[in-house]
């Protein structure tokens, strides 16, 4: 970190995984209240913040077409996997007296709004936290290229990806004790070195609209609520 980041609109990524807290598969009840609480201090900073939510922590496409599933039907259920994971996360902020508003890609009225830009945006202006589900909507892509495309639409500050470790590091952390962290990196950086940040779709995307990538720990503690009080430790990938 260091220098204070003033962002007035943010997307923030969430992967299934990360709401998985220490268990083996689906949700962990504590980890999706303490995010949502994060969520929360950081909206009564006066942030306007957008979510999106991964699946992985219930399916991904690419496990049930090595199962011998066809990706496409895959990815659907995928998809619907952040549905779930979605309609978790609403809850766990209405609880906390946030006003939230699911929409989902794919259309699914009797359970939360379908996708529209401008509606979102009308959202995000009164205050309340839109969450966007079912990815893109289109099999063969990931949360991350939605979590991308979400923010060029929305026209958000920054789109911050969280993670397991506080940035993006030299090699692997956990394996590696001698790995440092980067603090600042190019989206070209990331493409070309193969970094693994998000998915080059999503680092093209976010490229074009020139929208910073915050890469942080979503696990540790106030990862996400830090960045907005000036003491987040994250990298940040930029032009
Ligand atoms: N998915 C998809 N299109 C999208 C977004 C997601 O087909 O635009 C499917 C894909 O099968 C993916 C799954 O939904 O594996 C869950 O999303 P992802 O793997 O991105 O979740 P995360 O890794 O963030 O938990």
């Amino acid at each position: 970190g260091g220098a204070e980041p003033s962002f007035k609109r943010v997307l923030l990524k969430v992967s299934g995984e990360a709401l998985m807290g220490d268990r083996e598969y689906g949700l962990d009840s504590t980890t999706v209240e303490r995010i949502a609480a994060e969520v929360k201090a950081v909206v009564e900073m006066g942030v306007e913040v957008c979510l999106v939510i991964g699946g992985g922590n219930i399916f991904r496409g690419i496990s049930g077409a090595a199962n011998g599933m066809e990706r496409a039907s895959a990815d659907y259920m995928g998809m619907l996997a952040t549905v779930i994971n979605s309609l978790a996360v609403q809850n766990a902020l209405e609880r906390l007296g946030v006003s939230t508003r699911v929409q989902s890609a794919i259309p699914m009225t009797t359970v939360c709004e379908p996708y529209i830009r401008r509606r979102a945006v009308r959202h995000m202006e009164k205050g309340r936290v839109v969450i966007f589900a079912a990815g893109t909507g289109n099999p063969f892509f990931t949360t991350d290229t939605a979590a991308a495309l979400r923010a060029s639409e929305m026209g958000c500050d920054a789109l911050l990806k969280g993670t397991k470790v506080d940035g993006v590091y030299t090699a692997d952390p956990i394996k590696d004790p001698t790995a440092t962290r980067y603090e600042k990196l190019t989206y070209l950086d990331v493409l070309a070195r193969d970094l693994g940040v998000m998915d080059a779709s999503a680092i093209s995307l976010a490229r074009e609209s020139d929208i910073p990538i915050l890469v942080f720990s979503i696990t540790e503690p106030n990862g996400f609520a830090n960045i907005f009080r000036g003491s987040g430790r994250y990298t940040i990938v930029t032009n």
